[in-house]
């Protein structure tokens, strides 16, 4: 959108820039961080066309604007919040922002319609409308010069030191909007002193030092650069002198809060499969043993297949151990496969069981911080920083989820809004009030959210950024429907279960292609869920797991029923953990219908690919006179989709679903939004068939 090239400058005989290089590109928000007196009001005043500039050459959208006219800048959509607001102080608040519209010879109706759009991102403008500037406290004044700016509409808002002179707390209001700003779609050009505000509040930077540009990248980078940590947002010590001078110089107002937070790494250190295996085979006979001397189950087991912990001299071994199952868990009740004295047990959770006994699992304090250590690593994944605000919206209490994503977003720093489930109002405020950036709930949850913002209308007015959601399977439809309500969030699949520690075993990559396990907790084995012996790599079966260092309540070739395949080779982002593909579903709800095997995730796929159709469906298989199941769906057309249109959707459906599946299925549409949601898992199967038929 905005190329500088070689800008110079000179104010009389003293030059102010030097061949200054800039580039914003559009929706991003840009920062140009500097000293006082490093050049950077020239730089501005040099786009707005109040300096001339001496040399170099400035291109807006691909055309040369270089010496331009301010109200020519104006037209062609640049606006300036200037440093020091220059608020007219005899006019009222109205007058000042009727003042920004000039240039561009609004009518009446336009300029109030666009009056009225500068009150609702910034009410407290609004209360006092009628107001004289001068009275208005500076942070009131600032967002008043920033209202003015956006009374004509710019492509490219450029905020000169919206900081300057203002209290934290109205910073943080004022910076909470200018990411609303961007998220809307405006361009920002955001010059400041403040580096740490600068860079936390932008994509990419410039720094600029005696008129030139000294370092450039994308901010979270620089942010973690250890020199530019201590010379720009340290504190003044003996050991790190710069500070002072750059706090003497306005560099170093605020520091981070968290300050090592940011170092902290949960990657492990094994660079080859070689390693990771070697791993593997260590915590393997270590957990063998461990099971077979600390819990009278595990013994009698092994005793019984006549196993003892010397036998296990390669990962092969682990093929000769016994399985167990959630109904062993559930045998053992209240303490299952516990393998440590009772002194050493700091906390007990339990599964959602529908039926019969809860699966109980016990923890040590180990268990308690590798579970905080490798949830940390999945947020790490998903790219969050101490920066990030995280809405925990799953449940908490006996259920491992809530206190999972708590642990590891305590653990990386960020800041936890421990919502819990459902809630909706509360939740919506909160992410207004709080501007929280992670909003982490189940699938349908996140739907629910999804509909709600879109329906309140606030997603220009909300901060989130990524959704970390798990615990249930997600179609695609769902999952783009999601990610565009919330104003283009990135989605991240978490998997977990209670029984292996609780969610954050592993997560989906920034490639969304599949799930990185943390190979070096647990070993994952994909195994044929009817014969019990492993599957060629790459073919779907049974995840089985095999913990490697869990204290508490080892598990050993424990049957998870999720159906899953490993991915091969390595991910194309980089990170060397193995991978497997999303949960496809549960080996006991594969649909048997007709002597097919289906898993609902099929449909999901299938019904994702045909554009009209929402994202939420119902299966219903019932059984007809003659005995021959029937499956009827039951599938919303998408918002906006006419009703005429459904003949021809029904037919795409039965079509496609005879061709990839080989079965014939009855479909009716439903408009959208008539299906029931939940904030838990939707139920979506309804299997009115004789019961015992479902594996
Ligand atoms: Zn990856």
């Amino acid at each position: 959108m905005l190329k500088i090239s070689s800008l110079s400058a000179h104010y009389g005989p003293a030059q102010a820039l030097f061949g200054v290089d800039l580039e914003v590109a559009a929706g991003e928000t840009v920062a140009l961080v500097g000293a006082n007196g490093a050049g950077k009001s020239t730089l501005l005043k040099c786009l707005m066309g109040l300096v001339k500039p001496t040399g170099g050459e400035i291109l807006l959208d691909g055309q040369p604007v270089t010496g331009s006219s301010p109200a020519k800048m104006v037209r062609l959509g640049l606006a300036l919040s200037p440093e020091g607001r220059e608020v007219f102080p005899e006019l009222s608040v109205r007058e000042n922002l009727q003042l920004g519209a000039i240039p561009l010879k609004l009518s009446k109706a336009e300029e109030a319609s666009r009056i009225e759009e500068v009150f609702s991102r910034f009410p407290k403008l609004k209360e006092r409308h009628q107001q004289l500037a001068g009275t208005l406290s500076g942070g009131e004044q600032q967002m008043m010069a920033i209202g003015r700016a956006l009374m004509a509409k710019p492509h490219l808002l450029l905020l000169d030191e919206p900081s300057l002179g203002i209290a934290p707390l109205i910073t943080d209001e004022i910076f909470a909007i200018i990411r609303q700003l961007n998220r809307a779609g405006t361009t920002i050009l955001l010059v400041e002193q403040n580096a740490a505000r600068a860079l936390s509040g932008s994509d990419r930077a410039y720094l600029l030092a005696n008129g030139k540009i000294v370092e450039q990248g994308k901010s979270e980078e620089l942010l973690n650069d250890p020199i530019l940590r201590s010379a720009f947002l340290g504190a003044a010590s003996q050991e790190n002198p710069a500070a002072s001078r750059l706090g003497a110089a306005g560099l170093t107002n605020i520091r981070l809060e968290k300050p090592d937070m940011r170092q902290q790494k949960f990657m492990p250190d094994f660079t080859s499969e070689a390693e990771l295996k070697a791993h593997q085979l260590k915590g393997l006979q270590w957990t063998v043993r461990h099971a077979y001397e600390g819990s009278s189950e595990y013994r009698e087991r092994f005793d019984a297949a006549d196993i003892t912990p010397e036998m296990i001299l390669s990962l092969d071994d682990l093929l000769k151990l016994p399985f167990t199952t959630a109904d062993d868990l559930r045998q053992g009740y209240p303490f299952p496969l516990r393998a440590v004295p009772f002194e050493q047990i700091v906390r007990v959770h339990a599964s959602s069981g529908t039926t019969g006994k809860r699966k109980v699992l016990c923890y040590t304090q180990k268990d308690l911080d590798d579970w905080t250590d490798f949830f940390a690593r999945c947020y790490q994944m998903a790219g969050v920083t101490p920066l990030d605000r995280i809405q925990i919206a799953v449940g908490y209490g006996v259920w491992t989820a809530g206190m999972g994503f708590q642990l590891g977003c305590e653990k990386i720093g960020a800041m936890a809004v421990p919502v819990g489930p459902g809630n909706i109002d509360m939740q919506i405020q909160f992410l207004l009030d709080f501007q929280s950036t992670v909003f982490c709930s189940t699938a349908s949850m996140a739907l629910l959210m999804a509909e709600e913002i879109h329906k309140r209308g606030i997603v220009d007015k909300i901060a989130v950024n990524k959704i970390i959601y798990g615990s249930e399977r997600s179609s695609r439809s769902m999952r783009q429907k999601i990610s565009a309500l919330f104003g283009g969030a990135e989605l991240f699949d978490i998997t977990g279960l209670t029984e292996l520690y609780g969610p954050g075993t592993g997560i989906e990559c920034s490639d969304h292609d599949c799930i990185h396990y943390w190979g070096d907790y647990y070993i994952l084995e994909i195994l044929d869920p009817e014969t019990l012996q492993p599957v060629p790599e790459g073919e779907w079966g049974e995840m089985v797991v095999t913990s490697l260092c869990k204290e508490g309540a080892p598990l050993i070739r424990y049957r998870t029923r999720d159906i899953t395949r490993i991915i091969p080779g390595t991910c194309s982002c980089g990170n060397p953990l193995p991978r497997h593909s999303r949960i496809k579903g549960r080996s006991d709800d594969t649909i048997k219908f007709r002597g097919v095997n289906i898993y609902p995730s099929s449909i999901d796929t299938i019904l994702s690919a045909i554009p009209g159709l929402g994202s939420e469906y119902q299966i219903h298989l019932t059984r007809d006179e003659s005995e021959r199941g029937q499956m009827h769906l039951l599938v919303e057309r998408a918002d906006g989709v006419d009703a005429k249109r459904s003949p021809e959707l029904i037919h795409e459906v039965k079509y496609q679903i005879k061709k990839q599946l080989l079965v014939s299925v009855e479909v009716e549409l439903v408009d959208y939004a008539s299906l029931p949601r939940s904030e838990k898992k939707s139920q979506r199967i309804f299997d009115n068939r004789i019961q015992d038929e479902i594996v």
